[in-house]
């Protein structure tokens, strides 16, 4: 009687089994099977890129892992592109259609953190992956991978090209990769972001502009001849004072933000330098710029009331994400078929203690696959340097979860997620998930052209002018 029962169930789970294989397509199956199959390559570059965790243009390792990997399976590798020694472009294939996906791999500064629940710096004052680019970068080239694969065995045809894209953090690469005309003969890009919900995005972001303020005055002895001092920190302080004064007259979708680099050095001398890292960002790129003129004009009363000399440099601006629904329905269908993330009891409670350590209700994961939602006219969020290369090339934006819901972002909670079985379940889902709906644009012609159409009718007469000055990147000198 047991062996009957015995074999009934492995009769029932065999049925099952091929059941579930039947739902999904020969070439979708094929794309796990090729992301499984490098999974332990996928997470051992992850938790390198992690370790490292190099900032802003400082990436070197960090790229060359990636890049190497891509080589080593056949992509044809472009390092050091649009001045940028650690952006690279690897592509396979010839023809059309040319898709591409993007991948991230800076860190942030000063948020080191080990693999563990609880706040304790791996390495004190060091940087962390408090955005989890380690997952991003590694996750989007298994994708690229496992497609090569499936034009290797002639099911697909066309191009795949993986775009290594430092300093999203700081200084936003892509704007000069798209200055370059890197996508101009791409037919659609994919990009994800790790995130604590699993959703195909098609919310925008928020359109920004960063300049650099300084003044210039004269030292002098702050007690023996202080009229003899032009102060450069007045000026700063006169200029900060009237840009909080200004918040109450901005719409209220407008943010400013500001760092104060260079305050003056000592108590006794009246400062000749002062300088200010200033940030502006609104829904809109159109609702962001006559409040940057403000701020520009505002910097001169300032200076005259100070009675010092200012500057007033450009450092980069981004564009807001320009939505895509089309592509979003293709990888909402993806997301349905590959169905929610499942966590083990350790991960669960990995995510609970998390919660209780930045005083969120400890309820775990957000791990069910969100409805596609209406398109926000007025999104609330970040920025996404993502945004530029989306008025270039219509783009598919994902998000999956690598930390558990509710976690502060550009922190230690998500730096622990992301070295850990959390971080890696996502990145492996991201692959998935974008390679299944890479698999749709390459088998269906029409459907690129109707994410084509959209793009076209939603960028309307806009022409994209990337905003920073002239001349190369600011790399930093070694
Ligand atoms: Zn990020």
């Amino acid at each position: 009687m047991k062996n009957t029962s015995f074999y009934l169930l492995i009769c029932l789970l065999f049925c099952f089994i091929a059941t579930a294989q039947k739902k999904l397509p020969k070439n979708k199956a094929q794309i796990l099977k090729s992301v499984e199959d490098h999974k332990s390559d996928l997470i051992n570059i992850s938790d390198e890129i992690w370790t490292h965790a190099e900032t802003a243009f400082e990436e070197y390792q960090s790229s060359k892992l990636l890049a190497d990997y891509a080589e080593k399976n056949g992509f044809k590798v472009e390092y050091g592109v649009a001045g940028m020694p650690t952006a690279f472009v690897a592509t396979y294939g010839s023809g059309s259609p040319v898709i591409s996906i993007l991948g991230e791999f800076d860190a942030l500064p000063g948020i080191s953190q080990k693999a563990q629940p609880t706040k304790e710096a791996l390495e004190e004052g060091s940087s962390g992956h408090g955005c989890g680019h380690n997952l991003f970068g590694t996750g989007s080239l298994g994708a690229a991978i496992a497609i090569k694969e499936l034009m290797e065995l002639g099911k697909i045809k066309g191009t795949i090209k993986f775009f290594g894209t430092p300093s999203e953090e700081k200084y936003f690469g892509k704007i000069w990769m798209v200055r370059d005309g890197l996508w101009d003969d791409v037919d659609v890009n994919i990009s994800w972001h790790p995130s604590s919900s699993i959703e195909a995005d098609v919310q925008s972001s928020l359109a920004l502009v960063d300049f650099k303020v300084e003044f210039f005055g004269q030292a002098a002895h702050a007690s023996a001849d202080p009229w003899n001092g032009r102060s450069a920190s007045d000026a700063l302080e006169l200029y900060t004072t009237g840009i909080n004064y200004y918040r109450e007259h901005v719409k209220p979708t407008v943010r400013m933000h500001y760092h104060i680099q260079d305050g003056g050095q000592v108590v006794n001398v009246v400062p000749d330098y002062a300088r200010l890292w200033m940030r502006v960002r609104d829904t809109k790129r159109s609702g962001m710029l006559p409040v940057y003129e403000r701020l520009m004009e505002m910097v001169e009363g300032a200076a005259i009331m100070a009675n010092v000399d200012y500057k007033i440099s450009l450092i980069s601006g981004i564009y807001e994400v320009l939505v895509n629904r089309s592509g979003g329905e293709v990888m909402q269908k993806n997301l349905e078929l590959l169905g929610p993330i499942v966590y083990t009891n350790e991960e669960i409670n990995f995510g609970k203690k998390i919660q209780e350590e930045t005083g969120k209700p400890p309820v775990g994961f957000d791990s069910k696959i969100k409805a596609l939602e209406d398109t926000r006219e007025n999104p609330g969020g970040g920025s996404t340097d993502v945004g530029d290369v989306s008025w270039n090339v219509p783009n598919i934006n994902l998000g999956v979860t690598t930390a558990p819901k509710d976690t502060p972002w550009h922190s230690w909670a998500v730096v622990a997620c992301g070295g850990m079985s959390i971080g890696h379940k996502g990145m492996l889902y991201a692959s998935k998930a974008m390679a299944m709906t890479m698999v749709d644009l390459f088998e269906n012609p029409k459907l690129v052209e109707k994410i084509k159409a959209e793009y076209i009718e939603r960028k309307g007469n806009e022409v994209y002018k990337a905003f920073i000055p002239e001349g190369p990147p600011p790399i930093p000198n070694h």
